[in-house]
């Protein structure tokens, strides 16, 4: 595939950056694996795999012999120890998985994507030169002050840029690169995994575990420099079916009691200020109607219950419950019709599987501060693969990429934290 590498692209001398990262990343977004949440079949698009058989060839002319790609498009790669483990005994190391998802997010068009690398940025707005309305400026992302005098990469103005997860996946393949030029660094068993179909939630969905065999796991998903997530939502859905009584409009005095009057008052009666995600941030919970359907005889309203706090949970469908109930009870005209509640487990906190695994927040947050990375720990307010991960057994947090503004034509990433991200991971693996 001929791919487009800016000229003013030049290796400069630090060590990390020789392992390329910037090089990949550039190389892997002008691959289209944009996901499709209306595809039944798995991958949902067929071209993530293209990105998939890359890896397996990289990774296998890298050396690493142990690589496969199975015919979902999971990538799986075996970076064997560099030391003696029967040695060790008690002392294994962990065998750690790294993983970073294909696709990108369907929300924006991920073909022919033309990755600009600013070599030494401004500060100036950045017009992306295929759609000069696409102005990126440091008022809107003020992380960009940062950057300025030093690199970063932005698309071209009509497509996004793909450093979600590109740049997770780049940093991983640099890894393996490094680690293969340092022979002398001691290291476990270490496992990369590269998933299709994030985007659209089922990534996790046909992870071959058993194959995979790793003690803990890191995604390499997350924003900001020094970001570590080892927390997301415990979600539920929670579907009300209310059930009016029917009878012929002409004749219906008396009678009737129309099941999406009683949809509106229940709707209407919900608290405004509070409770719901458009008043809430941090660590608050809520109750968010996101669908209704129906007719007059029948109406079903669905909702997401959403909470760091999985006991919050029961407590906020009780109280939702409640409220419809109490609609009907103080409505003596809808006597005789009734509410009734399903509730779908969705997914829940990766931290209550996190933790039972101390060492995996501790070995992460040693190497970030050998590193010189001052970690910031924020809850992720909505569900990753990791929290899926975590609960089919591979308790999994989230570390840095440097990705920002994704999923949009603005997004970009800085360089030096895709190359911090390399370096945190090789600080993390090594036995000291
Ligand atoms: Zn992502």
């Amino acid at each position: 595939m001929p791919f487009f590498i800016p000229s003013q692209y030049k290796n400069k001398n630090m060590e990390w950056q020789a392992f390329g990262v910037a090089e990949r990343f550039m190389r892997y977004v002008q691959i289209d694996t944009q996901s499709d949440p209306n595809s039944s079949s798995f991958p949902s698009t067929e071209k993530q795999k293209v990105l998939s058989r890359l890896l397996l060839q990289e990774l296998k002319a890298l050396g690493f012999e142990d690589t496969e790609m199975d015919a979902n498009g999971y990538v799986i790669v075996t970076i064997p120890a560099t030391v003696e483990l029967e040695a060790m005994q008690q002392n294994q190391p962990p065998v750690i998985c790294f993983c970073a998802h294909l696709d990108t997010a369907p929300d924006c068009s991920g073909t022919n994507v033309k990755p600009i690398l600013h070599q030494r940025y401004n500060g100036a707005p950045i017009i992306l030169p295929d759609d000069p309305t696409q102005i990126i400026t440091v008022d809107q992302y003020p992380y960009l002050k940062k950057f300025i005098g030093r690199e970063i990469i932005t698309a071209s103005g009509k497509t996004l840029l793909g450093a979600d997860d590109k740049a997770g996946v780049a940093i991983l393949v640099s890894l393996a690169a490094y680690l293969k030029a340092h022979p002398e660094l001691k290291h476990g068993v270490i496992k990369l995994l590269f998933t299709p179909d994030e985007e659209v939630g089922r990534g996790a969905d046909l992870i071959d575990f058993k194959k995979l065999n790793a003690d803990f796991g890191y995604t390499l998903d997350g924003g900001a420099l020094g970001c570590f997530e080892m927390e997301s939502f415990s979600a539920d859905q929670l579907i009300l079916t209310i059930d009016g009584v029917m009878a012929h409009p002409g004749s219906a005095k008396g009678l009737m009691q129309n099941a999406i009057k009683i949809a509106a008052d229940i709707i209407a009666a919900l608290p405004k200020n509070h409770w719901c995600p458009e008043q809430t941030e941090g660590r608050a919970g809520f109750v968010h109607p996101t669908h209704i359907q129906g007719g007059a005889e029948q109406v079903e309203i669905e909702f997401l219950i959403r909470d760091f706090d999985t006991a919050q949970l029961a407590v906020y469908e009780a109280k939702l419950v409640a409220l419809a109930e109490s609609i009907l009870q103080q409505n003596i005209q809808y006597n005789r019709s009734s509410v009734k509640a399903k509730v779908k487990h969705q997914y829940r906190n990766m931290k209550e599987i996190i933790n039972q695994h101390p060492k995996m927040v501790d070995l992460a947050l040693a190497a970030y501060k050998k590193a010189g990375i001052e970690p910031t720990i924020e809850p992720i307010r909505g569900g990753t693969d990791g929290s899926r991960m975590s609960f089919m057994g591979l308790p999994t947090a989230n570390i840095f990429t440097g990705m920002q503004a994704i999923h949009s034509k603005h997004e970009w990433v800085g360089v030096s934290d895709m190359q911090q991200a390399v370096q945190v991971l090789a600080y993390m693996v090594e036995i000291n």
